[in-house]
């Protein structure tokens, strides 16, 4: 059996079903951020995602200004929930020290918080992640972690070590 050449192909829009094309995000932003992926509809179609830095691999599945504007609402809600982290330890290290635990709190208490916004959410905890977040789960996302702090999800994630 021949077996085809795995070829990167772009994604589809899924909002007008148009196949994505590669571009330079400055096309979209009037200067560049790296590349994206807009639909190949685009202006027409309003769809485009940007890429993981240095890639052409898109960050999450085209979004149209209405999603983008509600995962923006998402992140504004859900990042500081791990990005307020390192007050629940403080006084910490100060200089250099400091900085890396401030590092390795937030990169902890960032797992922490899409393991708690995947089983609040009811997605896979490896597939969590706004980016990829359709509109009905963002509006979730920010309803949930409104009623939640930093401390709420450590204790979360303390009582279900605990219970495992
Ligand atoms: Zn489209």
């Amino acid at each position: 059996m021949r077996r085809n050449h795995h070829e990167f192909r772009g994604p589809h829009c899924p909002y007008c079903g148009s196949e994505a094309r590669l571009v330079d995000s400055s096309l979209i932003y009037g200067r560049s951020y790296g590349m994206a992926w807009v639909c190949g509809n685009y202006p027409r179609c309003d769809a485009y995602v940007g890429c993981h830095k240095g890639t052409d691999k898109p960050l999450g599945r085209l979004a149209d200004s209405r999603l983008r504007a509600a995962k923006k609402r998402a992140h504004a809600v859900f990042d500081p929930l791990w990005q307020d982290a390192h007050h629940l330890y403080e006084p910490l290290p100060e200089g250099k020290e400091g900085r890396r635990a401030v590092r390795r709190i937030h990169k902890t208490a960032r797992t922490r918080a899409y393991a708690w916004l995947a089983h609040q959410i009811g997605v896979a905890g490896d597939a969590c992640h706004i980016g990829e977040f359709d509109l009905e789960q963002c509006e979730a996302t920010v309803r949930l972690c409104q009623e939640v702090t930093p401390d709420d999800i450590r204790a979360w994630h303390k009582e279900k070590k605990e219970t495992a």
